[in-house]
């Protein structure tokens, strides 16, 4: 298998080569096409087996279409939100996204918690279609006004299993009353235990599940 039969764009298909990628993981290879087709994805997965590409990629490509270079924020609404338990995370998720959206114009940022508010500030008022953050920082941002999320498209829960451990059921509960009903959700865990289950049966629609 290859990345050339998802029907990547030629902008993501350029990042890949960039980056050396040559052939999808066994959850890439199951995840992309599932996720290009708009199913909700209950995705059973540890760290390390490629799974941030796994959704990337094809959130990616389902915003390409909307991507721009207008100058106006209101042109770059946040259409597609990870929200992941930790700061490292974060940033890694970040990382890996924008390298693959580096040649679109979508535009990505991240915020999390230790951190000034005041640049992720100026970043969310310029404008993103696509947010990565943690919880307890991204409800500071919403509190102050700083992020609209009406428009997200696509919801992904990284390292759900984590972010339940951690005690952010309440704080995702919060954030997901914000977004729209009408919208592609995407669930990541290392394990499948109950409370994932739980969590999998509220939050996803029909999903498919993927474990590797
Ligand atoms: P992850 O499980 O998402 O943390 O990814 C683990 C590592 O594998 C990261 O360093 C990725 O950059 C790398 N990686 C992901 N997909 C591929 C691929 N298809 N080919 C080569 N390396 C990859």
């Amino acid at each position: 298998p290859c990345f050339d039969h998802f029907g990547l764009h030629a902008d993501i298909l350029k990042a890949l080569a960039g980056q050396g990628y040559t052939t999808p993981t066994p959850i890439q290879a199951q995840a992309i096409p599932v996720i290009l087709a708009g199913h909700d994805v209950m995705g059973v997965a540890q760290t390390g087996t490629g799974k941030t590409a796994g959704f990337s990629l094809p959130l990616i490509q389902q915003l390409v279409p909307f991507a721009n270079t207008s100058a106006s924020p209101a042109r770059h609404p946040v259409r597609a939100l990870v929200l992941t338990p930790t700061r490292e995370l974060a940033d890694q998720v970040a990382k890996n996204v924008w390298t693959y959206a580096e040649h679109t114009a979508l535009r990505s940022t991240v915020v999390f918690g230790g951190m000034d508010m005041q640049p992720q500030v100026a970043e969310l008022r310029r404008g993103v279609e696509i947010l990565i953050a943690t919880p307890g920082r991204l409800l500071d941002h919403i509190q102050q006004k700083n992020v609209q999320l009406d428009q997200v498209q696509i919801l992904v829960l990284d390292e759900a299993d984590r972010m339940l451990d951690m005690g952010f059921l309440p704080d995702l509960q919060r954030i997901s009353n914000l977004l729209p009903r009408e919208r592609q959700t995407l669930l990541f865990s290392a394990t499948f235990s109950n409370e994932i289950k739980k969590l999998a049966a509220s939050y996803l629609q029909n999903p498919i599940t993927i474990e590797v």
